[in-house]
């Protein structure tokens, strides 16, 4: 099945030519994307999900390298994995826990080794259980070393607070999919003044923001609005980006679940257009595409499908990643698996900082 994608994706067609060398020109960027919360092979790349990715498949894939098994051995709740993925460590904490990663983020290994400020390293964050995110407890690092967190769900609310518009925007401020009565708010409502500091810094009218958000359909697009004029007033050379539309799934409705794919698809092609199309972006930075983990396998008694990721079958630990930038081989699929944790060390060496305590394995095919 794997080996479609790569039938799909045509042969290798710019082989070693497109790599440039790394170290001359302007610092690298990274953006990281973890392709919403749980998607299934069968829903994306396999034959018969792939009408689900149309731009992946035909833009963005035609320019990566494309790891068809990079699988999660840890665990398969969505804050949890997703601290994982950015600490290179698989984090053993309770997934619906208002609490920090064990080990370094690499936010703070980007700040402390290159002496980055705040504004160099962001997250963009689905729900307020991820607000712990960009920075960790480990004493060597953390207090003061995070990422700035934002979680735009958060800010909506604020800034709808006291207007009459609430009813336009509820099903934009849904927290969690999962479990609907839980919410870990670890700060509780922003404040005026924060709410009034973050638009200030992303020069951001309240109002506009408020007419903006009206206008859009999910929480994803919502997060790429931010997410885009973090980039354009910012400008991190780490931007995480984590989508969740996809995990509607759990409320059992499987169009629901293939809108968000699509969803999805598209704004991985709008964020790929966005870094070619900004100055501060063009032509400096790897994009990093993957899901967080999969779901759950049609055929296994003990889940439901691809309503929960539950069973902790291959199917719900397998998935894949694009990556593609400036070095980076165009059209190469790698069909050997990796882990999750590689992500970590492969951003490590393409930024130039050291993930200490990470336990992943830099990936060589895309490090020049
Ligand atoms: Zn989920």
């Amino acid at each position: 099945m794997r080996h479609a994608v790569g039938c799909a994706a045509g042969a290798r067609l710019f082989p070693a030519a497109a790599m440039a060398s790394l170290g001359a020109g302007p610092a690298p960027k990274a953006v990281v994307v973890t392709f919403g919360g749980g998607a299934r092979d069968a829903e994306t790349f396999a034959p018969e999900g792939q009408a689900n990715i149309p731009l992946l498949l035909s833009q963005l894939i035609p320019q990566a390298t494309f790891y068809t098994q990079v699988i999660n051995r840890g665990i398969l709740g969505h804050y949890v994995a997703t601290a994982s993925l950015a600490t290179g460590v698989y984090e053993r904490f309770n997934n619906f826990a208002a609490t920090q990663p064990e080990n370094p983020t690499v936010f703070e290994y980007l700040r402390r080794d290159l002496k980055r400020p705040a504004e160099d390293a962001w997250v963009v964050a689905p729900s307020n259980g991820f607000g712990g995110i960009g920075e960790s407890n480990n004493r060597l690092y953390g207090t003061g070393l995070g990422a700035r967190v934002i979680l735009p769900k958060h800010l909506l609310a604020a800034a709808m607070r006291g207007t009459t518009g609430g009813a336009m925007t509820e099903h934009m401020l849904r927290d969690n999919y999962e479990t609907p009565l839980f919410d870990p708010s670890p700060t509780g409502s922003i404040s005026e003044q924060d709410l009034h500091r973050t638009a200030e810094l992303l020069d951001l009218s309240i109002e506009d923001f408020r007419a903006h958000a009206a206008t859009l359909n999910s929480p994803d697009e919502l997060s790429f609005y931010i997410a885009r004029q973090i980039m354009r007033r910012a400008a991190p050379s780490l931007l995480w980006i984590t989508l969740h539309d996809i995990d509607i799934a759990h409320s059992g409705a499987f169009s629901l679940y293939l809108e968000g794919i699509r969803r999805s698809d598209r704004l991985c092609a709008e964020i790929w257009r966005t870094i070619q199309s900004e100055p501060e972006y063009k032509d400096r930075t790897t994009l990093y595409v993957l899901p967080d983990f999969g779901r759950d396998s049609d055929e296994d008694s003990g889940g439901n499908g691809f309503q929960h990721h539950r069973t902790g079958d291959p199917l719900s630990r397998t998935t894949w990643m694009l990556v593609l930038g400036p070095g980076v081989r165009q059209n190469v699929v790698i069909d050997r698996p990796v882990d999750s944790l590689d992500l970590v060390p492969t951003l490590a060496q393409r930024l130039g900082f050291q993930a200490r305590f990470a336990r992943g394995t830099p990936l060589t095919e895309v490090l020049s």
